[in-house]
């Protein structure tokens, strides 16, 4: 059966580890070089080193250290990317962080960095890749929004518009370059299990467990199965929507 996506290139930041790798991973497997971005540079060789055995010796792997919450950063690292691959025909803004506290205690320091390296961050990459997507006539951009964004969340006050400002992003955007046959849409996780749930409390976890009608956490390939969906042409007519990955928690 022929990849789906044979020969395109994809962007994905933190693609070195969680959702984002298996992303990529899915991505490679189904023939696409990639580009990845993040801020732990080891991290990022290890993860070259395996997808480049799934893709082979015609793609190519290449890690860039980018912190995403600089701008500046973002648009050298971007001028790189376009001269290392020419064209990006799909890109994942899948890097995220989290600083959780009540709002009385939330700090502008942790409200800045949150919102910065979650959504701040799009606002850049977008910027700097769309103009050859709409040059190319094509495109996918698949934002990794959070359940958090649809639903909100106590304690995640700075995280919630983060992820909520994503798809308000992703809407606007979508009507921005449909003309130009360039498809964005999110993703809305839920509890998935990565470096970013394991620190939550035990209590914290059976709470979100609870509420989850499928009775089971999510795992990063179930965010890729849906990124790969995404980004394949057999999403060519799905635009500016959110897709929910969350076990039901968001009914
Ligand atoms: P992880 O904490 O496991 O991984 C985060 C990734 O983001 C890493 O690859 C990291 O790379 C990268 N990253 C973080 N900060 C920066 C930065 N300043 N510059 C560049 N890269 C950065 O998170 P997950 O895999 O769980 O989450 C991935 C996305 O999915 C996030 O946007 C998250 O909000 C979202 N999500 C996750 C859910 C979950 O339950 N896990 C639920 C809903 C949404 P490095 O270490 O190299 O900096």
């Amino acid at each position: 059966m022929k990849k789906l996506l044979l020969g395109k290139h994809a962007l994905v930041t933190g693609g070195a580890r969680g959702i984002g790798k298996a992303i990529a991973k899915k991505y490679a497997e189904e023939g696409a070089s990639l580009a990845l971005f993040g801020t732990n540079a080891a991290k990022g060789e290890e993860a070259v080193r395996e997808l480049q055995e799934i893709v082979g010796e015609k793609g190519k792997v290449i890690f860039y250290t980018v912190d995403i919450a600089e701008g500046k950063q973002i648009e050298e690292a971007i001028g790189k990317v376009l001269a290392d691959f020419g064209t990006i025909d799909i890109l994942v803004n899948n890097a995220g962080i989290t600083r959780d506290n009540l709002l009385l205690k939330l700090s502008p320091e942790d409200w800045d960095v949150v919102l910065n390296t979650n959504l701040r961050s799009v606002y850049y990459i977008c910027r700097a890749l769309v103009r050859s997507m709409i040059k190319a006539r094509q495109g996918k951009i698949i934002n990794i929004s959070s359940v958090v964004g649809l639903i909100g969340n106590a304690g995640q006050t700075n995280y919630a518009a983060s992820k909520a400002g994503m798809i308000g992003f992703t809407k606007s955007l979508a009507k921005e370059v449909g003309s130009r046959n360039i498809c964005v849409n999110c993703i809305a996780p839920g509890y998935i299990q990565t470096d970013m749930t394991e620190g939550l409390s035990e209590g914290i976890k059976e709470k979100l467990l609870a509420e989850i009608p499928l009775q089971k956490l999510g795992n990063p390939e179930d965010i890729a199965h849906a990124a790969l969906f995404l980004a394949s042409s057999h999403a060519d007519y799905i635009t500016g929507q959110v897709l929910t990955v969350d076990g039901g928690m968001a009914i």
